[in-house]
């Protein structure tokens, strides 16, 4: 280990975060991520194997990052996906592996998921109000998601729990003061996430984007709040409730972007770097993974690759072209 150097980007990041998509399916089919009709999905052998999840993992452990979060699509319907979480979890250098999920299968996974070493949980809900979150992804599931939170609430070592919602105009803002208080009265920490570019449908614009500081001012007017101080690239800006009652955290990336302080990367299902959310390139690990590349070679490959990380994303420039992957196609 001592001989392999560190993974960095050539703006001198260091890279300790890796986002895994296990598979390109979901079960929901949320506004901002997903069409109605869903996507043509990959082709099982187009899939990264366990197997292969795994070696990635490992030569990317031995470079220092040792940050893994699973994500999709919904890598709960990923077939097996407790036995791929136990195998990652024994990769010699993995410190963190978490999870980010619907939760629509948690009910079934959560005591799996748990005693395969998954110690992070982040579960998306967007309205808690049945129709507003079925009018939000497509699908009638919220006393499901919330049996499945209660369900994963009953382990010690899942905590702290996080729920994402996306703050999007002219939905969200009925949904705020009903968040913060579920927040107050459950042991989870409620953080909202800005809509980004990488809708299905391309119909992001700035104006549909409620930003953080508008949920934070229209909470805070309600229940006061007071900001935590801030660790060192942490993507969101967390606040507790004045009077003792629990957290808030705000993830802001289209008006206040924390690229300086970027310190992950992304495979995507089907075995591609991505170096940014939005990044215009990838690069193939599948090909090399399958030919029998050393993991000297692997490291050469995302070495290069990553040295290329984009110093910023460019939402809020004119001329941004938005990548035609969508967020459930890269890894959220
Ligand atoms: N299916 C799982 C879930 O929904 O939690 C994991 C994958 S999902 C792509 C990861 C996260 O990305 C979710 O919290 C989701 O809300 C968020 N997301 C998806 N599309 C987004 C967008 N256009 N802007 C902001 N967040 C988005
Ligand atoms: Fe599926 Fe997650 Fe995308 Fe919703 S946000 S459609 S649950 S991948």
């Amino acid at each position: 280990m001592s001989k392999i150097d560190l993974l960095r980007d050539g703006h001198n990041r260091r890279i300790r975060d890796v986002r895994v998509s296990v598979t390109d399916r979901c079960n929901f089919r949320c506004q901002y991520c997903m069409p109605a009709e869903g996507l043509p999905w990959l082709e099982r052998d187009a899939v990264l194997s366990f197997e292969e999840i795994e070696r990635l993992v490992a030569v990317l452990a031995t470079m220092g990052v040792h940050d893994i979060r699973l994500t999709g699509g919904e890598p709960l319907v990923r077939r097996d996906f407790p036995r791929l979480a136990a195998m990652l979890a024994a990769v010699p250098g993995v410190q963190d592996l978490s999870v980010t999920t619907n939760g629509f299968l948690l009910e079934r996974d959560a005591e799996a998921l748990v005693a395969a070493g998954i110690n992070r949980f982040n579960v998306s809900v967007d309205s808690l109000q049945r129709d507003r979150f079925f009018e939000m992804t497509r699908r009638d599931a919220l006393p499901r998601v919330l049996r499945g939170l209660e369900k994963l609430a009953t382990f010690p070592d899942a905590h702290p729990i996080k729920i994402n919602a996306v703050g999007m105009k002219g939905f969200t803002e009925t949904e705020i003061l009903p968040m913060a208080e579920f927040a107050r009265t459950h042991p989870y920490e409620v953080r909202f996430i800005e809509f980004m570019p990488l809708d299905a449908d391309h119909s992001w614009d700035r104006s549909k984007v409620l930003s953080g500081e508008e949920i934070r001012a229209a909470i805070d007017a309600v229940y006061p709040l007071e900001a935590e101080p801030r660790e060192p690239s942490a993507t969101a800006r967390v606040y507790r409730f004045a009077d003792g009652h629990g957290k808030i955290g705000f993830i802001n990336p289209v008006s206040e972007p924390f690229c300086g302080d970027c310190d992950r990367i992304r495979i995507t299902a089907e075995g591609k770097l991505r170096t940014c959310l939005f990044s215009l390139h990838e690069y193939d690990l599948r090909v090399p993974l399958r030919d029998g590349a050393s993991d000297e070679q692997l490291r050469e490959t995302i070495r290069n690759a990553v040295w290329k990380k984009e110093l910023k994303h460019h939402v809020n420039d004119p001329g941004f072209v938005q990548p035609s992957r969508t967020m459930s196609q890269i890894g959220g």
